[in-house]
C-alpha cells in the first residue's frame, strides 16, 4: 500500500500543501507525489474526491506545483514573476471547472466534473496560488531559512518572523545541527577519542 511512499506535509494553506509535495528541493529532494495513485490521495486529504488519475495529469500537476512555487519564491525575494509560471498558474485556473458547494453543515465542498476532475483539482489549487501571491490573505512569502529546504512558504504567525517550512522538520534539524555546532566549539573534557575528522 501507500505505506512505502513518503508521508504528505499538509499546512494550511491548499497551495504551500501543494509545493510541500516535493522537500529538499537544495538537497536530496523528495518527492511525495511519486505516481499518479499518490496524488489521489494527496488530493483526497485536500478535499478532492478524485477516482483515478494518469501519467500526464500527474505530470501537469508537478508543473504547477513548480510554477507556484517559483512564482511564490520570486514575491518571497522581491523579484520578478517568472513569466511561464504565471502562464502556467493561468492556464490551469482557467481550465478548471471546480464549483464550490456549500455543505448543510456549513462546510465547503468542491464538485468536479466527472471528466477531468484532476484538472479541476489543479484549478481551484491554481486559484488559491493566485491569491496568496497577490495577497488576498493575511500572511507574508517567505523562504525556508534551511540551506537544502529553501521553501516557499506562507507566513500566517502574528510577528510574521516565522523561519521555517515547518517546526517539526526542518526548524528541528536546524536547531539540531546549530546544537552539535555549539559542542564542537567546546572543547570536552575527558572524553577519549572524542575528535572527530
Ligand atoms: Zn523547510
Amino acid at each position: 500500500m501507500s505505506a512505502e511512499y513518503p508521508e504528505f506535509r499538509l499546512g494550511t494553506e491548499l497551495s504551500t500543501s501543494f509545493t510541500a509535495t516535493l522537500t529538499e528541493r537544495r538537497g536530496d529532494s523528495v518527492e511525495r507525489i511519486p505516481t499518479p495513485a499518490r496524488l489521489v490521495d494527496w488530493l483526497a486529504l485536500s478535499g478532492f474526491a478524485i477516482n483515478s488519475c494518469t501519467a500526464a495529469q500527474l505530470a501537469l500537476a508537478r508543473e504547477l506545483r513548480e510554477s507556484i512555487h517559483a512564482a511564490a519564491t520570486a514575491i518571497a525575494t522581491d523579484d520578478a514573476l517568472p513569466e511561464s509560471a504565471v502562464r502556467v498558474i493561468n492556464d490551469h485556473s482557467i481550465r478548471g471547472r471546480a464549483a464550490a458547494v456549500l455543505t448543510p453543515e456549513g462546510g465547503r465542498e468542491w464538485r468536479l466534473s466527472s471528466t477531468s476532475s484532476v484538472e479541476d483539482a489543479l484549478g481551484v489549487i491554481a486559484a488559491d496560488a493566485i491569491a496568496l501571491i497577490t495577497g488576498q490573505r493575511d500572511g507574508r512569502w517567505a523562504l525556508c531559512a534551511s540551506p537544502s529546504c529553501r521553501a516557499a512558504f506562507f507566513d500566517t504567525s502574528r510577528s510574521r518572523t516565522r523561519r521555517w517550512c515547518e517546526m517539526n522538520t526542518c526548524g528541528n534539524r536546524q536547531k539540531k545541527a546549530r546544537f552539535v555546532a555549539n559542542r564542537r566549539r567546546q572543547p570536552e573534557p575527558a572524553r577519549n577519542g572524542s575528535s572527530t575528522s
